[in-house]
């Protein structure tokens, strides 16, 4: 590995370039920052996945986003045709115990299991889109005013039985309440799925994806082009719910992370804790 092209630093960093500061959490569900001293925009990769680059000539960050199932331990980063490793840390998250009373939500039939692989098919489509649209900023807005219901990374029980931890973060708000882009970029997809209900995505540029769940109204197309804070619904209680909130979800080289991670501020990311 060529290390004189290489500067590698994991620990306690933060984005300099930028306008705000977004720490890193090289944790499972968080987001590994590795500086690349490049002159040309390096490529980079993780798991086989375009990663995300942003900077300036000299000063590229290659931000990666790891999943819940991260082991702790070394990874390693493919940059360009050299590859370097990064260390991530544990994390422990804690476990929720959810009561669903629409039984067939927790249990679904076999008509419903081929519904819930049409809907995976097109949520991974979604998913998986790269557009090179640069980024000047990784900040993101609440896209609700309202409640952090619950956060990011719970390890859930649906009616006492083990289902996925939680991939997004929950927002409570009262139904009708008006949801905005968390960032601007392009609806990529809407659709209305099984779990999710009503659901819009939308691409900001380097494999970063939102995702809005459980929605009542839908009021953007695919297609369309949003500014930061536009209106594209509204809160509702689509899809397996317990009540109207908005699923919140941030997709960074085609894994969910920890959406609080882009919020600025102090006083959002304690919310999380309420
Ligand atoms: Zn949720």
């Amino acid at each position: 590995m060529n290390t004189r092209l290489l500067y590698v630093n994991i620990l306690c960093l933060f984005f300099s370039g930028f306008s705000s500061t977004v720490p890193a959490e090289a944790v499972p569900g968080g987001i590994a920052i590795i500086d690349i001293r490049e002159d040309a925009r390096p490529q980079a990769r993780y798991q086989g996945k375009q990663v995300m680059v942003t900077g300036r000539p000299g000063r590229w960050q290659a931000v990666v986003g790891l999943s819940l199932k991260t082991k702790a331990g070394l990874h390693r980063l493919q940059i360009n045709s050299v590859s370097t490793d990064f260390t991530v840390t544990d994390k422990q998250y804690e476990s929720q115990y959810i009561t669903i009373k629409d039984r067939r939500k927790v249990n679904p039939n076999s008509l419903d299991m081929e519904r819930i692989a049409r809907d995976k098919q097109h949520i991974d489509e979604a998913k998986n889109t790269w557009t090179d649209r640069e980024k000047d900023s990784m900040e993101l807005i609440l896209p609700v005013q309202g409640r952090i219901s619950s956060p990011f990374g719970l390890r859930r029980f649906f009616n006492r039985q083990p289902r996925k931890p939680h991939s997004g973060l929950d927002i409570a708000a009262g139904e009708g309440t008006a949801i905005r882009a968390a960032a601007a970029g392009r609806v990529i997809k809407r659709g209305d799925y099984f779990f999710n209900g009503n659901t819009v995505f939308i691409d900001h540029g380097q494999g970063m994806i939102t995702m809005y769940c459980h929605m009542n109204s839908i009021e953007v197309e695919e297609g369309q082009n949003l500014a930061k804070g536009e209106i594209i619904g509204s809160v509702g209680q689509t899809g397996r719910v317990t009540g109207a909130h908005l699923h919140w979800g941030v997709i960074l080289n085609q894994t969910m992370v920890d959406p609080t991670l882009f919020i600025a501020g102090p006083a959002n990311r304690k919310q999380q804790r309420e």
